[in-house]
C-alpha cells in the first residue's frame, strides 16, 4: 500500500517514514507542497499524511485541491498545534504524537478505504494476513517478493474488478512509465507460486481475483 508523506520536518518525516515502511507500507516522501503536487502527477497514493505548515505554502490549500482531486483519498492530518480546524480531513494528529498512535490510524484508515473490517482475507483458500504479509494457500505458507506481495494485495483488497494493466503498474512500480513485460513476470511468478485459478486475465484490459470462481460458458 502506497503512501504519500508530506512533511517538512527532517526528524520526524524520517521517524515516520521507517516505522511505516517498517510495517510493509510503501512510503514516498516529500518536504515541499510543489514535490507533493509532482508526486502526485506520477502516481496515485492510498493514502495521504500532509502537514500543514510547508515551507512554500500553507498545506491547508493542497488539502482543499486534494479533495477536489482526488475524491474519497484517505488524508490524515499532522497539525503542530491543535486549532480546531476541520478541512475535511478524514483523521488528524497533533505534534507531538507517538508513532505507535499515528500507525494505528494508518492501518485503520487503509481498512476503512478498503471496506475491510478484517486484517485479514481469505478467498477460496488463498488467505493474506495484512499486518504479517503473510500468505497462505490452503493453510500452506507462500513465500512472495514485495512486487508479488504487492500485486496480490491489491488484487485481493480489490476482489471482483477487473484491474487494468496501467492501475497494477502505478500501484506496484509507482510509475506511470512504460515498464515493458515487467508486470507479466511478477505475475507469472505470482501465479506459480499460488498456484491456478486465481487471477483470470482479461484479456486486452487486466486481471481481477474472483471471489467466486467464474464458470466457463457450456459447449
Ligand atoms: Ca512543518
Amino acid at each position: 500500500m502506497k503512501i504519500l508523506l508530506i512533511e517538512d520536518d527532517l526528524d520526524l518525516g524520517n521517524g515516520v517514514r521507517f516505522a511505516l515502511a517498517d510495517q510493509g507500507f510503501d512510503v514516498i516522501w516529500v518536504r515541499r507542497k510543489e514535490d507533493a503536487l509532482h508526486q502526485l502527477e506520477l502516481c496515485v497514493p492510498e493514502l495521504i499524511l500532509l502537514d500543514l505548515g510547508l515551507p512554500d505554502g500553507d498545506g491547508m490549500s493542497l488539502m482543499t485541491r486534494l479533495r477536489q482531486q482526488l475524491r474519497g483519498m484517505p488524508v490524515i492530518i499532522l497539525q503542530d498545534r491543535l486549532c480546531g480546524l476541520d478541512a475535511g480531513a478524514d483523521d488528524y494528529l497533533v505534534k507531538p504524537f507517538v508513532l505507535a498512535e499515528l500507525l494505528a490510524r494508518v492501518r485503520a484508515l487503509a481498512r476503512r478505504s478498503y471496506g475491510f473490517e478484517n486484517e485479514a482475507i481469505e478467498i477460496r483458500g488463498l488467505s493474506l494476513h495484512i499486518p504479517t504479509r503473510r500468505v497462505t494457500v490452503s493453510a500452506r505458507h507462500v513465500e512472495l517478493t514485495a512486487s508479488e506481495y504487492a500485486l496480490l494485495e491489491t488484487l485481493m483488497l480489490r476482489a471482483d474488478r477487473v484491474l487494468t494493466r496501467r492501475y497494477l503498474e502505478e500501484r506496484i512500480f509507482g510509475t506511470k512509465e512504460n515498464l515493458s513485460n515487467a508486470l507479466d513476470v511478477h505475475m507469472g511468478n505470482l501465479r506459480r507460486k499460488i498456484g491456478d485459478g486465481f487471477v483470470r486475465t482479461v484479456r486486452g484490459v487486466g486481471y481481477v481475483i474472483d471471489t467466486v470462481p467464474v464458470q466457463k460458458a457450456a459447449g
